[in-house]
């Protein structure tokens, strides 16, 4: 790496380039350091598409971080829905209370103090000095490993710590540090457009003169990856209960995906089954002692849902009982109609899509 100096030509390239091809983005032409924030949070996890709505409703709501950080939780959670990574609104909504606390509610412009805030690690905090204060901290995201790994073909697997190491200080040596904020964001773009994972227009490329994987016709070779990403299979059944107008939900507490969310009773097991061998289970058991006759509808199942390390096989029974029993007592009753008002997460959220509003009915 010694021999690739701070190339200032492949900097204005790139700028030259942005300044045409750029995506017109409601965040983008934003000096507001809290803009920037909640915009690359937003993004960390979605595609700039689905991201805009999100964005918009967001801020729409939470314009400034006084108007966050005096929100409760729950609303934050809300306006969240749908996202997924609910911890990155949690962080949010703390840093928000931080930056009132510790900053006088001014968003801190020294890269310590903005690293220093929950949930804000190299990468954003670098984009957000760089966009709104053009200081020069190199942004290194997915896009940036891959226009990098490429550019210089460069095979430090991406996924190791060194591998992170090695694309951060290549990030910097080609950034040029007068134009920082600009150079981040059309390396960031180039990786979004033009330098895509699969059959990128390389012909098109503003870098393609002096691109090694494009020389060598290995493009396709990079970015490394040492890991593959191991999944854990999990099985969901929940149980949509009814009694008269009410049903019951809980509010997921323990260290685990969707914490602070809320859901219908759960059963988890380690393995598929059928009705049959749920109702079997001990939980199952306990959870409809002394509740009389059930009534049992399959209302959805075979639902695959997919996290990051995760996936979920769920079903949905609706289960109408007879009688109100103590089990129910660990879990919160709510009016069937006023399901919706509660923040939930998307596997949830499907299936009350497809109830489509008749959960009162
Ligand atoms: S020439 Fe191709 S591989 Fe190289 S930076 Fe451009 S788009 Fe990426």
């Amino acid at each position: 790496m010694s021999q690739i100096e701070n190339d200032l030509e492949t900097s204005r390239l790139l700028r030259d380039w942005y300044r045409k091809h750029k995506r017109e983005l409601p965040w983008r032409e934003s000096s507001d350091p809290y803009i920037i924030w909640i915009s690359e949070i937003i993004l960390q996890q979605t595609r700039v598409v689905q991201g805009m709505d999100y964005f918009i409703r967001f801020t729409g709501r939470f314009p400034d971080v006084a108007s966050l950080a005096s929100a409760e939780e729950d609303e934050v959670l809300k306006y969240w829905q749908g996202l997924g990574y609910y911890s990155r609104a949690r962080n949010l909504h703390t840093a928000a209370k931080d930056v009132m606390e510790r900053f006088g509610g001014v968003f801190p412009n020294q890269y310590k103090d903005v690293i220093s805030l929950k949930g804000i690690g190299e990468y954003t905090a670098a984009a957000i000095v760089s966009f709104v204060w053009n200081q020069p901290y190199p942004v290194v995201d997915g896009n940036v490993f891959r226009v990098l790994s490429r550019l210089f073909a460069v095979g430090a697997p991406i996924d190791t710590a060194k591998g992170k190491k090695t694309f951060t200080e290549l990030a910097g040596l080609v950034m040029d540090p007068q134009h920082a904020g600009q150079h981040n964001q059309a390396i960031m773009e180039l990786g979004a457009l033009q330098c895509v994972p699969q059959n990128p227009d390389c012909e098109a490329c503003p870098l393609k003169e002096r691109c090694a994987a494009y020389a060598a016709g290995d493009v396709q070779d990079y970015p490394v990856k040492q890991h593959k990403t191991k999944t854990r299979d999990r099985y969901f059944y929940y149980l949509y209960i009814i009694y008269k107008g009410k049903t019951w939900l809980s509010r997921r507490k323990e260290k685990d995906i969707w914490e602070g969310l809320y859901e219908f009773p759960l059963i988890e097991t380690d393995k598929a089954m059928d009705f049959a061998a749920l109702q079997a289970t001990d939980a199952f058991r306990r959870l409809f002692e002394g509740a009389g006759r059930l009534n049992v509808s399959v209302d959805l199942q075979g639902v695959k849902h997919v996290l990051s390390h995760q996936i979920l096989y769920a079903a949905f029974y609706r289960i109408e009982i007879e009688r109100e029993n103590d089990a129910l007592n660990a879990f919160l009753p709510v009016a069937r109609g006023d399901v919706e008002k509660y923040a939930v997460p998307r596997l949830i959220h499907i299936y009350l899509e497809k109830l489509g509003g008749n959960l009162s009915e």
